[in-house]
């Protein structure tokens, strides 16, 4: 039984555990009816040591036997096909790949024929999108339509550049998603708390947001140069901007680095950890 420590009350997450998997499943991805969700934990999986145990990175220095074992796990928790998964190649871009049935597998059971891949859509049913996070913002994006979803990881550069809006314009392009039909949510990532950043950071936001957001966005924590950055609210702020309805944005009231003994958080640990997995499978 885990004991999550939650930021606020909203019930925002389905807490599941399914073959000795524990996962959270966002309730509105699950009310459209159209997708299965899930966001991985450190637990249930097969890795040891500093990856113990649910690692999904074969980069980090993980056994592959064990990462492999942990996609399966994981495929048979949220009940897709592990050999249909198609995985990320994260560089903190904006790039948006296309998924097509030509890239089933790729990442999981083969090798990637691309790189700098921060975004991933596809209208493929029973393909399942796959990114990962340390404390990094994870976007589900699904349009209810035109039966479409997308998978981006939005770090802070991301966020900066507007992975969410440059998801969304890709979805407009391959399938004619109109943001107004798009349920979006910002999964479990570093909140405001724990969000320590430099002055440069900070400006980088300043500059890219307009000046009524930015107290919501960043405020200076009383360390010389320092500042509190609020990546759920630049996500949010993003999507509603970008034309997504409010009742439709649901952003994460869990923190990775709050909850370090069940997450992995880069801030916590540095790089001497693996990488938890974000998951969004058209039915
Ligand atoms: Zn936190």
């Amino acid at each position: 039984m885990i004991d999550w420590n939650y930021k606020n009350e909203n019930q925002i997450f389905s807490i599941c555990e399914r073959e000795g998997v524990p996962y959270l499943s966002f309730k509105a991805l699950e009310a459209t009816g159209l997708v299965k969700n899930g966001f991985s934990t450190r637990l249930g999986g097969a890795s040891k040591g500093k990856f113990a145990t649910m690692n999904f990175s074969y980069s980090r220095g993980d056994e592959p036997q064990d990462v492999l074992e942990n996609f399966t796990r994981m495929a048979r928790a949220l009940e897709v096909d592990r050999d249909r998964m198609v995985v990320s190649y994260q560089t903190h871009t904006v790039n948006v790949r296309r998924v097509t049935k030509e890239d089933e597998g790729k990442g999981v059971i083969r090798e990637r024929d691309y790189r700098d891949v921060d975004g991933l859509i596809t209208n493929v049913p029973g393909i399942t999108l796959v990114t990962f996070y340390a404390d990094c913002v994870p976007l589900y994006l699904v349009d209810t339509v035109h039966r479409a979803i997308g998978l981006s990881h939005s770090g802070w550069r991301g966020t900066v550049n507007r992975m969410g809006q440059i998801t969304l314009d890709a979805m407009g392009e391959a399938f004619g998603t109109d943001p107004k039909d798009v349920v979006a949510c910002i999964g479990p990532s570093i909140c405001r708390d724990c969000f320590e950043v430099g002055a440069e950071v900070a400006e980088a936001f300043g500059s890219a947001f307009a000046p009524k957001w930015h107290s919501l966005l960043f405020s200076p924590n009383g360390k010389p140069g320092k500042y509190q950055l609020d990546l759920w609210k630049a996500n949010e702020i993003i999507f509603l901007e970008a034309g997504v309805r409010p009742e439709n944005i649901h952003t994460t009231n869990i923190c990775t680095m709050c909850n370090s003994g069940y997450l992995f958080s880069h801030r916590r640990v540095g790089e001497e950890r693996g990488n938890l997995g974000a998951f969004l499978c058209l039915k």
